[in-house]
């Protein structure tokens, strides 16, 4: 990656501040500085980490959420087509402020997103592939095992995963 001008993420809020479009439609949303990458639909905030690497585009990809006012879902294909939405956003908003994002990134960042979905949908005592029955419930055909899956909401806790193995 020849990425030499990627901006420093306090600079880049302040050119999102200042872009007349931008800051229409993030109008009421706060950036908060954190240890993790999330977007709370119910305080209209963006929670960033300002040490990550890669920074930069995973800010613009909650910015993304944010934008297209993604809140609960009820199955995990749905957080899926999200994940999607919220890196075409990204992109638009990239364009818009002269930076580039890595395709490689969000091709990996939704790959990883897929197989920790295909994971945990997975019987955990037989491996056969679940039905979701709620946000938070799996049930297997084969031996009618139930089982329970976190709550999907921070996209950094995917990443989280993807990286402590
Ligand atoms: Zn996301
Ligand atoms: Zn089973």
């Amino acid at each position: 990656m020849e990425n030499s001008t990627t901006p420093k993420i306090s600079s880049l809020i302040a050119q999102i501040q200042s872009n007349d479009k931008l800051s229409q439609l993030l109008d009421g949303i706060n950036f908060v500085p954190g240890d993790t990458f999330y977007w709370n639909y119910t305080d209209c905030s963006v929670t960033y980490n300002e040490h990550s690497k890669d920074c930069i585009p995973f800010f613009l990809h909650e910015i993304g959420h944010a934008i297209l006012k993604h809140s609960s879902y009820n199955k995990d294909v749905e957080l899926l087509k999200m994940e999607c939405s919220a890196w075409d956003e990204a992109k638009k908003i990239s364009n818009i402020l002269n930076i580039n994002i890595d395709d490689n990134l969000i091709e990996s960042s939704l790959d990883t997103y897929r197989d920790w979905l295909h994971n945990r949908s997975l019987c955990p005592k037989c491996d056969t592939t679940g039905i979701q029955k709620t946000p938070k419930t799996y049930y297997c055909i084969s031996c009618y095992t139930k089982w329970n899956v976190n709550e999907a909401r921070s996209c950094a806790l995917r990443r989280y995963i993807k990286y402590s193995d």
